[in-house]
């Protein structure tokens, strides 16, 4: 089976106890069957603590937060289960966090969680450069529609292309959503078509409109918010900045969206996520690779917003594209 990884992925190390946020707080955690039967059948006081905190619920077990955190944090910031039963006695999502994998049946991804922040770092600080790849045993079936996977994996390489060659970040972007339009046509069926940076920039510059800040960050406000920081973040005054790690969190958002819209053949509502999503971590102030992070945690990291955000893609006025493109040009200008 072929599989392809970051370049950083093999990078990744935690910080533990240094950790500035950690994985460990504010969500519920989800507990795999073998986990949850192993951890109740633990003797003494950790067999104790974990039997208290896991919860049956209708979609499985979790471990229920307690003052915002997982209840096995212990003061010195480790984790009790991994410092009295090792490493291997951590459950599946535990073990994993923030490792990503996507598996398509033929072909597999890798790939690392932005709302860890070292994983954030090594994201948003890493050159660009090509993915690893590596055999692994075992071959599955493709389940996916081969046709609109090969349309999909060489737009995404094309788009990808124009990320890596345009580092400013407006253009970058400008050139992400107009080349998504194209790359939905050729997915739909159409002729594929050369695609003409210089041409499209000068045409975005006579579609632009003033963007609608006020109510871009309001949808925000109306979603699940998870933490209170990011609620703070969200009701501060706002222009946008476009750092140039901008651009590395499109790729990782390219990275990671992009073929998803084999399920349904969607591609356009990703791409205008991805461009809200690097609208909007440029909106919040403050240190990007912090915000970035802080964005995957409450958006990324719950599906329902995520969909919100699909959905709203093409109804809300605030999203429209010219009020998009609106809102690059004042973050060129910024
Ligand atoms: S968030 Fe990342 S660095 Fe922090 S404790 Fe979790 S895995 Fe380690």
């Amino acid at each position: 089976m072929n599989v392809t990884k970051p370049s950083y992925y093999d990078e990744f190390h935690c910080l533990a106890s240094s950790c500035p946020d950690s994985c460990c707080k504010e969500w519920d955690l989800d507990v795999d069957e073998a986990s949850a039967a192993y951890y109740r059948t633990l003797p003494g006081d950790l067999g104790d603590r974990l039997r208290q905190a896991l919860r049956d619920t209708e979609n499985g077990t979790v471990m229920v937060m307690r003052d915002g955190r997982c209840p096995m944090w212990r003061e010195d910031r480790l984790c009790r289960i991994q410092a009295e039963l090792g490493e291997e006695a951590l459950c599946r999502v535990c073990d994993r966090f923030p490792r990503l994998r996507h598996d398509y049946g033929d072909f597999v991804e890798l790939g690392l969680e932005l709302s860890c922040p070292e994983a954030a770092r090594l994201i948003l600080s890493t050159p660009p450069a090509p993915p690893i790849r590596f055999q692994e045993q075992g071959a599955g079936e493709a389940d996916y529609d081969r046709e609109a996977m090969a349309v999909l994996l060489e737009t995404r390489e094309t788009a990808l292309a124009l990320l890596r060659e345009y580092t400013d970040p407006a253009d970058a972007l400008t050139l992400l959503l107009f080349y998504g339009c194209q790359a939905q046509e050729e997915l739909d069926g159409g002729e594929r078509e050369d695609f003409d940076p210089a041409a499209t920039l000068s045409i975005a510059a006579t579609l632009t409109l003033e963007p609608d800040m006020a109510g871009f960050l309001d949808f925000f406000r109306g979603l699940e918010i998870l933490t209170e920081k990011w609620r703070g973040l969200l009701c501060q005054s706002h222009t946008v900045a476009l750092p140039p790690q901008t651009v590395a969190l499109a790729r990782y958002l390219v990275e990671r969206y992009w073929l998803q819209a084999v399920s349904d053949y969607d591609l356009m509502s990703r791409v205008k996520f991805i461009l809200i999503s690097c609208l909007l971590v440029g909106s919040l102030g403050g240190d990007y690779t912090e915000a970035a992070q802080l964005f995957s945690k409450e958006i990324e990291n719950d599906a329902d917003n995520v969909e919100a955000i699909l959905d709203a893609a093409y109804a809300l006025r605030a999203f429209a594209d010219g009020k998009l493109l609106g809102m690059l040009q004042k973050g060129r200008e910024n």
